[in-house]
């Protein structure tokens, strides 16, 4: 169940949306994750790891903010190593390798008992715009809700394109459909719009 207006609306349920939504409503806030798939909150896209160069570092510091990712990556941990060990400090990068289903598992568990969040399963299309103010989303289904913010952790969805060899086809990740509608819009207000690979090996 979702009512028609929040504080924060975070649209996507990834590793980021997921840290978001649980921010947004321990600081008291209203908070509705609108994702296309309610059973793939937290999931790991690929190598099923946390951290690594530069993400480790990420990890530890939203730990010291109070996030979660720290504490459901040591809650489904299988190994933990310090990267780069053979190089200086500013090399060295924490990583744990984890048990995939256990990850999401357990942050959909952390975010189900989060006071304050609700949850939507929808892809979310565009946003609802007043006065040169993002004011709420639309969903594929037709579906307004209102926000004082929107928060967009799209991830690899966005016109998301899969390449295996000479094929390609739209999808955010492997078995999940792109998300169309949002890039087009922020193009319309100005924003350049870029791609990045990923690189999944076989
Ligand atoms: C190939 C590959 C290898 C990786 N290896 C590692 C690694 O070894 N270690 C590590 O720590 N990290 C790794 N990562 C990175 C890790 O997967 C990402 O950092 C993390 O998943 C990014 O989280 P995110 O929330 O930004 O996006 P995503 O995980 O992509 O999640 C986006 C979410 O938003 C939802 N969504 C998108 N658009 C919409 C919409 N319009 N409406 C509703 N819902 C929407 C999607 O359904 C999805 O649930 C790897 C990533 C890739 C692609």
């Amino acid at each position: 169940m979702f009512e028609k207006e929040y504080d924060v609306i975070v649209v996507g349920g990834g590793h980021a949306g997921a840290e978001a939504t649980a921010a947004a409503a321990n600081m008291g806030s209203r908070t509705l994750l609108v994702t296309m798939n309610l059973q793939n909150i937290g999931q790991m896209s690929c190598n099923p790891a946390m951290g690594g160069i530069a993400k480790g570092q990420i990890v530890r510091e939203i730990d010291a903010l109070g996030g979660y990712s720290g504490i459901i990556t040591d809650k489904s941990a299988i190994q933990f190593k310090m990267l780069n060990k053979s190089k200086g400090p500013a090399m060295w990068s924490p990583r744990a390798q984890n048990d995939r289903m256990r990850f999401a598992e357990e942050w959909r568990l952390a975010l189900e008992s989060t006071p304050n969040a609700d949850f939507y399963q929808e892809m979310v299309s565009g946003l609802l715009v007043e006065n040169n103010k993002v004011v709420g989303v639309r969903t594929s289904l037709g579906v307004d809700i209102r926000a004082k913010a929107v928060v967009l952790t799209n991830g690899t969805f966005l016109n998301g394109l899969i390449h295996i060899g000479e094929k390609q086809f739209g999808g955010g990740r492997a078995g999940e459909k792109a998300a169309t509608g949002i890039t087009e819009q922020l193009v319309d207000f100005g924003f350049d719009s870029g791609r990045m690979k990923t690189g999944t090996p076989p």
